[in-house]
């Protein structure tokens, strides 16, 4: 591999430049669904993130690391949504300029939210255009760093504080599900598993419409999808990423996938016994779980509740459903 690939220790130098400034996000538990699945389940709830998202984390990361000079010139990056908002929201923390790439058909919440936090907000369409090509380009002409939302040593070192603190707080692990998009989270907190609870199994969990980590995995190398029609907007990606996917083969146990029925279903179970709004994405690792159910009982389980920005006209056209 050409590049470094990143180290438990990237994640821990990440987790020492967020003390103080990400939020150290509760993790609970619900007896109803320890009854269910006969285990422990504990969810570590990135909803409760600042802007809503673990994306906050790598974001924050990626840019702190940067210099005066390069601070000065600010960042470029492109988003549906969350990691649009956590650079957003880093760029405005770091006195930066950044501008963002956001889909004419992003939630209209998440929209607000970046141009709420100082951004500027250039459109283009997600089925038709390369917004990694349009954000290298800009960045490229004027100077700027581009902070792509996944692929990228900083931003997944930084994911991986979720689960590094998930450690910290419960111990070791059975088995540990992880909300898959472009994979920067599940390799962010494999490797912190693998450090903290080597034994721990380490599970991503896709959309069933968008299975390309899942094929990937089982052919040993990248495949590209048309951008999948899913619920699951945090997880659209048509591509794992390079890097990601070099930590993925290396370190994680298996990829599942879940119907948008089932992450519904999540969702209806967060809002009415944990009082939580979860968007559908952050329902995938919980769908998985529920899933595999006979296969873990009496374990110790970790899911990782990856977002919860949804608007609530959205989510409440889905919860009629
Ligand atoms: C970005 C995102 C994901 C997917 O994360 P990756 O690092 O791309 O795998 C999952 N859930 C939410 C809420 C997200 O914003």
């Amino acid at each position: 591999m050409a590049h470094h690939l990143p180290s438990f220790t990237d994640v821990l130098n990440a987790a020492e430049r967020l003390q103080g400034i990400a939020h150290k996000t509760p993790v609970l538990q619900s007896s109803t669904l320890n009854a269910q699945m006969q285990a422990e389940v504990f969810i570590k709830c990135e909803n409760f993130q600042r802007m809503g998202a673990f994306k906050f984390r790598g974001g924050y990361n990626a840019l702190a690391k940067l210099n005066a000079t390069q601070k000065q010139a600010g960042v470029v990056a492109y988003s549906s949504g969350n990691h649009a908002q956590a650079i957003a929201l880093s760029a405005r923390i770091l006195n930066m300029p950044a501008t963002i790439f956001m889909p004419h058909d992003a939630a209209p919440s998440k929209l607000a939210a970046t141009q709420g936090y100082g951004a500027q907000v250039i459109g283009y369409d997600r089925y038709s255009e390369d917004a990694s090509a349009l954000a290298a380009k800009l960045a490229q002409d004027r100077g700027m760093t581009f902070i792509p939302p996944f692929d990228h040593p900083d931003v997944l070192a930084g994911q991986g504080t979720a689960a590094l603190e998930l450690f910290e707080e419960v111990g070791e692990l059975d088995a540990l599900f992880v909300c898959l998009g472009g994979g920067g989270l599940l390799s962010g907190s494999a490797l912190a598993a693998k450090a903290k609870s080597p034994h721990c199994k380490i599970y991503g969990v896709e959309p069933e419409a968008g299975n390309d980590v899942q094929q990937s995995f089982r052919q040993g190398e990248r495949v590209k999808i048309p951008t999948p029609i899913t619920i699951a907007d945090g997880a659209q990606t048509p591509m794992v990423g390079a890097i990601t996917f070099e930590l993925i083969k290396q370190w994680v146990d298996d990829i599942h996938t879940v119907s948008d029925a089932q992450l519904i279903e999540v969702m209806r179970f967060y809002a009415e016994r944990m009082k939580m709004i979860v968007e559908p994405t952050g329902c995938l690792s919980l769908a998985a779980a529920l899933q595999a159910r006979d296969s873990l009982k009496g374990q110790r389980v970790g899911v990782i509740i990856s977002g919860g920005n949804i608007d609530l006209a959205r989510f409440a056209q889905l919860l009629a459903l």
